[in-house]
């Protein structure tokens, strides 16, 4: 760009060069957002509830899918309660659903109901009778329950007989229920924080007494030999308490369920010879999981399913997990570190490697394939893997390397502004640059009215020079020139730090002065400039070169807003003061 240009194209740059900066300092800005949303995240316990609701989908559309036929739940629901009578029943409505089952060859029966307190004894007799006699297996629940404090009075002072109260501890069905079972467990469902249930304690063990969980005891009884045990062991990790729900994707209505009072009319009407609504067929071989799922009664959970699932509901999906074997297992801790140092890497090497924009989309992109690749693996082998902590160490590096990159690229700009702008040898500004700043100063100085000036000097006899003492000794008397002009606009006033210099030709050079008119220019920092060149030893290999600058002096007129004819005016000064004898300052003539 020469002087010559319209001067709204030198305005055009500098205001995108500023527009520039703004959008880089609105990346920074939005880069620290994203790190103090992460600390956040790290910092609260944000992570937990991402994993937890990744696994909740995860639960949700790729869990097992495979139901296992041998599962039937008998459920004592709204309209059962309705039909029947309220809740509770008499024991005698127990006996004979226990008495159907066993009748209709159950595989096993789990009595999900709570038989802790005696009730009349027509009734407790009734059910222990049928217990005692059923074909087929019955479970019954053991829970744990706070423990009660036992106080008695001694003359007005109370005395607290069990020092542990408020403990838990395990509270078991009436002995006379209890001897005629097959086995019992505990049927403890504890949420996580966030009220979803997710996990089960496999075993529990209060009290020196353990308990296996109640499906989980007639699973083992129908595997024989120990199967679930075994299962629990190998499967989980030993010091782990709780193990992960391993829920059907499709539901719980995936299971076959049968309202408890379609059973009785069944039964009843097989006994008069009348086709029953559900076939004997239907419960043979069946491990029958009886209990409650009427609202109010019964005990409901949020699962990843359903918002509210009855507990009988919850324990199909167990026993479904313990006769499939389809659990779902969390990675091993070294194959989830390895994954993270992998993807650590791979997102590295793409963030530094490419672009800003393609290193985003690059980024996005692992992002999802690390996700899919956890669906996945969920889906086919059951293993949970940690989706969450990879995706937020992408998000990291992605900002750090963003930041690393722009730091360098800002730097890297900076170093090619000062290699596009200064001269090589003088550090001052090349004369292409100068004209951009010096069309800008003068427009703006004819705007505001205020006076302005130039400087234009050039070395006397500076063939000479060249030619007695050798180039190299030139490039010196150029360059300690350069740093009497710099020292020169640092000291200010005259000069200023708003005054620019700038290497015009060869051995000539020039100053624009703000705020100066002709008269200051002429007589303070023209022939001051002067002064101090003359009186400065020049020195090359033990030689004192003499040096001397003729200087022209031109100022802004008024109405004029380019600088071409100023510059005009200097030069024709300079080449007065040349032949005026040189070592002088002369100014412009009117
Ligand atoms: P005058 O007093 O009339 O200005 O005489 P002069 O010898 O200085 O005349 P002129 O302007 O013709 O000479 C300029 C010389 O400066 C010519 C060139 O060889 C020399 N020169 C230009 N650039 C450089 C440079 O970067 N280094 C050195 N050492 N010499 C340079
Ligand atoms: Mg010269
Ligand atoms: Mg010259």
């Amino acid at each position: 760009m020469t002087a010559h240009e319209p001067i709204e194209a030198t305005e055009k740059l500098f205001t995108r060069t500023q527009a520039r900066v703004f959008r880089d300092w609105i990346r920074l800005a939005g880069y620290f957002v994203i790190l103090v949303v992460f600390l956040a995240l790290l910092l609260g316990r944000c992570l937990h509830r991402f994993e937890n609701m990744a696994l909740d989908v995860f639960s949700k559309y790729a869990g097992p899918s495979a139901v296992h036929p041998d599962i039937a739940l008998i459920e004592i629901s709204d309209a059962s309660l309705q039909e029947v009578g309220a809740w509770p029943w008499p024991r005698s409505y127990h006996a004979i659903m226990t008495r159907l089952l066993s009748e209709w060859k159950a595989a096993a029966v789990v009595l999900d109901l709570d038989l802790t307190e005696a009730t009349d004894p027509q009734n407790d007799g009734d059910l222990a009778q049928v217990l005692a006699g059923s074909q087929s297996p019955v479970f019954l629940p053991v829970d744990l329950r706070p423990k009660k404090e036992k106080k008695f009075w001694v003359h007005g002072l109370s005395v607290v007989l069990n020092k542990d109260a408020g403990e838990m501890g395990w509270v078991h069905a009436l002995s006379e229920f209890e001897k005629s079972a097959k086995g019992t467990g505990h049927h403890d469902l504890v949420p996580d924080s966030d009220g979803v249930l997710r996990r089960f304690d496999p075993v529990l063990i209060r009290e020196r007494e353990s308990h296996l969980f109640l499906p989980l005891v007639a699973a083992r009884n129908t595997l024989k030999e120990n199967a679930v045990s075994v299962l629990v062991r190998n499967s989980f990790e030993d010091d782990q308490e709780k193990v992960l729900i391993p829920w059907v994707r499709s539901g719980s209505a995936g299971f076959s369920h049968y309202p408890v009072e379609d059973l009785i009319h069944s039964y009843y009407a097989i006994q008069k010879g009348l086709k029953p609504v559900v076939d004997p067929g239907k419960i043979a071989g069946k491990i029958c999981l009886v209990g409650l799922t009427a609202k109010g009664v019964a005990g409901f959970h949020t699962t990843p399913l359903e918002a509210a699932s009855p507990a009988l509901r919850v324990y199909a999906h167990i026993l479904n997990g313990a006769l499939t074997g389809n659990w779902i297992r969390p990675m091993p801790f070294w194959v989830q570190a390895l994954c993270l140092v992998a993807i650590g890497a791979i997102a590295l090497f793409l963030f530094i490697t490419l672009r800003s924009t393609l290193s985003l989309g690059a980024g996005l992109l692992l992002g999802m394939a690390w996700a899919g690749i956890c669906f996945f693996v969920f889906w086919k082998w059951h293993i949970w893997l940690f989706m969450v902590y990879p995706l937020l160490l992408l998000l990291a590096l992605f900002v750090f390397s963003s930041l690393y990159v722009q730091a360098t690229a800002m730097r890297e700009k900076s170093a090619l502004f000062h290699l596009a702008t200064r001269d090589g040898l003088t550090e001052l500004y090349v004369i292409r640059h100068f004209r951009l700043i010096m069309n800008q100063i003068v427009l703006e100085a004819s705007t505001r009215k205020e006076s302005l000036s130039i400087l234009l000097f050039d070395i006397d006899n500076f063939k000479k020079i060249n030619d007695t003492y050798g180039h190299p000794a030139g490039d010196v008397v150029l360059k300690k020139l350069a740093a009497i002009i710099l020292a020169y606009i640092r000291k200010k006033r005259p000069f200023r730090e708003i005054d620019f210099a700038a290497r015009y030709g060869g051995e000539e050079f020039i100053i624009i002065l703000r705020r100066s008119g002709l008269k200051e220019a002429v007589q303070v920092a023209g022939e001051r400039l002067r002064k101090q060149v003359e009186a400065t030893r020049f020195e090359w290999e033990g030689n004192v070169i003499p040096v001397t600058i003729s200087v022209g002096v031109a100022t802004l007129r008024p109405g004029e807003n380019v600088p071409d004819p100023m510059v005009r005016r200097a030069d024709v000064a300079l080449y007065e003061a040349k032949r005026a004898g040189k070592n002088r300052v002369c100014s412009e003539k009117d």
